[in-house]
């Protein structure tokens, strides 16, 4: 007998009819014989609603306040799909994130995941229940409901199958896997089969928000096998699995685009020792990731600096590149949140030459400017004009042959 935890996401569950099918579907993999734990996310865009809601309400809620309102959405859906399970005759029994002990830091929003104490999930799987978990939440060391960000739900499956040692976990959702792009920038993007776990960490961090960031890399450090899959068809899906050396003969597994960073630039900076650790200090005192950084050839010992923030940090980078503009003595700041990331992620790329140059040259051809560049082993990252990205996506798609028709 093999335990699996399956989750499954908010498409999944949106009426009542959809919940009395995942209901079914959840009870025919118990009757195969495993033991299941089922994770949920909250219905449709429940998520959203209620954030909306919140800003109605105060123009700044407290974060703590948020975690508290947006983890019911989870708890809605796991007692109905619980209550669906009982109608079809099973035993099953819901939990909150607080009621499965999973202990979190203190930072509401994008709590980290500190333990879990799966005892009560453990008992009821004894007792032959379906256990049912409300996913993206936890409870830190005061109290206190935490949430673990956007797509928290997947970080909250993946965790569980790690600690409870299940053989695989299935994340169930409104595609029929990871696709070589997201279907709906990119019509013609393919179904792939296996995907390693550094290609579907870089994919995701780049945008394939098809599964959370967070919960790859968690994956990958338990070596839990991952399977995405359509919560409504029986089709294989996708295996997340550690490399084997025939997937480096893929060049270009997949291609990503991303609206969520914006540009900050520095202007005629004196060239000289010691300037970009002080704007890139007082950056980081704020708290603030940088993705990229360009620093352009200096002109009379004058050089342009740009670096990207996501967009929700923009105004607080803009604030502190002004602090230190000051200080150096006045250089002109400006920002540009109409930008677009489109990368190519493969772990092939590394042993062939060539790739960059093919993904320049499908920009060009499309007449698409490239503002920045940066590069890992693993990736290749362009940014353009927010307007270009999913005309840049779609032709470097084409370039790399990686549609169906091809
Ligand atoms: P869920 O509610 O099940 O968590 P999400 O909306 O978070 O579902 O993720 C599924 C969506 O991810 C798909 O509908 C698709 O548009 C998007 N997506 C982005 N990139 C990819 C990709 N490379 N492959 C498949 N889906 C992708
Ligand atoms: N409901 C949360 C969100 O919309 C968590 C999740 O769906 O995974 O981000
Ligand atoms: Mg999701």
């Amino acid at each position: 007998m093999a335990l699996i935890v399956q989750k499954y996401g908010g498409s999944s569950l949106t009426d009542v009819e959809k919940i009395k099918k995942i209901a079914a579907r959840v009870i025919a993999a118990k009757d195969s014989g495993d033991e299941i734990v089922v994770v949920v996310s909250a219905r449709g865009d429940t998520t959203d609603k209620l954030i909306k809601l919140a800003h109605q309400i105060n123009e700044q809620p407290a974060e703590r306040e948020m975690d508290m309102l947006l983890s019911t959405g989870e708890q809605v859906s796991a007692a109905l799909l619980t209550m669906a399970i009982h109608a079809q005759g099973k035993d099953a029994t819901s939990f909150t994130g607080t009621q499965v002990g999973i202990a979190t830091d203190s930072s509401h929003t994008r709590a980290k995941i500190l333990k879990i104490d799966a005892k009560r999930v453990k008992n009821k799987l004894e007792k032959g229940h379906i256990v049912i978990v409300a996913g993206f939440q936890g409870i830190d060391y005061e109290g206190n409901i935490t949430t673990l960000g956007r797509g928290g739900s997947d970080l909250t499956a993946v965790s569980l199958a790690a600690v409870l040692n299940a053989q695989r976990c299935e994340i169930c959702t409104d595609v029929e896997g990871v696709y070589t792009a997201d279907p709906r920038i990119v019509p013609e993007a393919r179904k792939l089969n296996v995907v390693s776990y550094d290609e579907m960490l870089e994919m995701a961090s780049l945008g394939a928000y098809v599964l959370y960031d967070r919960s790859v890399e968690m994956a990958k450090r338990f070596s839990v096998p991952l399977h995405i899959r359509h919560s409504f068809s029986r089709n294989p899906g996708t295996l997340i699995i550690k490399e084997d050396k025939s997937m480096e003969d893929i060049l270009v597994r997949g291609i990503t685009l991303s609206k969520e960073e914006a540009k900050v630039s520095f202007h005629g900076v004196s060239d000289k020792p010691g300037v970009a650790a002080k704007l890139f200090q007082a950056i980081a005192s704020a708290n603030i990731s940088v993705n990229m950084i360009i620093q352009n050839v200096s002109k009379e010992g004058l050089s342009d600096i740009s670096f990207t923030v996501a967009k929700g940090d923009l105004k607080k980078a803009i604030a502190m590149a002004r602090k230190v503009s000051r200080q150096i003595g006045g250089c002109k700041v400006s920002a540009d949140d109409g930008i677009a990331n489109v990368s190519i992620v493969g772990i092939g790329m590394g042993r062939h030459s060539g790739v960059a140059a093919e993904m320049f040259t499908a920009l060009a051809e499309e007449g698409v400017n490239i503002q920045m560049i940066s590069t890992s082993e693993i990736k290749i990252s362009c940014i353009v004009s927010e307007k270009d990205g999913k005309k840049a996506a779609r032709a470097i798609h084409t370039k790399f042959k990686l549609g169906k028709r091809n």
